[in-house]
């Protein structure tokens, strides 16, 4: 399998404005934004798309999601969008499973931010 940028920036091999991470997943600023704050939560635990998912690994939506509000909730946003592109005609084009969280809020100041 070929490594995509996501493999990539999981392994710090390409850099990133990482935002948070623990065990389970990492989320890093969408280098293309599409909303004052767009961040891509993606889980360690490799999975290309939702069209992959089994009953082994439909926990893994859900985690993201939770760590998505968990974010949205320690950095004072109250409103966002969680999006899944699904397929390259569901507008996917990163075939490492990412969470998109956008809003129309603003992170603290220096959440993300590289020195
Ligand atoms: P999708 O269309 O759902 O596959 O979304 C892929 C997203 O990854 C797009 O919103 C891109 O702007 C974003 N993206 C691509 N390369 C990078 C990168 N190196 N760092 C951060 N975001 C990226």
């Amino acid at each position: 399998m070929e490594k995509t940028i996501f493999h990539r920036i999981l392994g710090r091999e390409l850099p990133a404005d990482i935002v948070y991470e623990d065990e389970q997943v990492m989320a890093f600023k969408d280098i293309n934004p599409k909303a004052p704050t767009h961040i891509l939560f993606i889980p360690k635990e490799y999975i290309a798309s939702i069209t992959d998912l089994t009953p082994k690994n439909a926990h893994i939506p859900g985690m993201l999601i939770l760590k998505a509000k968990e974010f949205a909730t320690a950095n004072k946003i109250d409103g966002y969008k969680l999006v899944f592109h699904v397929g390259r005609g569901g507008g996917q084009e990163v075939f490492y499973l990412h969470l998109h969280f956008l809003s129309q809020e603003r992170l603290p100041k220096g959440v993300g931010d590289t020195a």
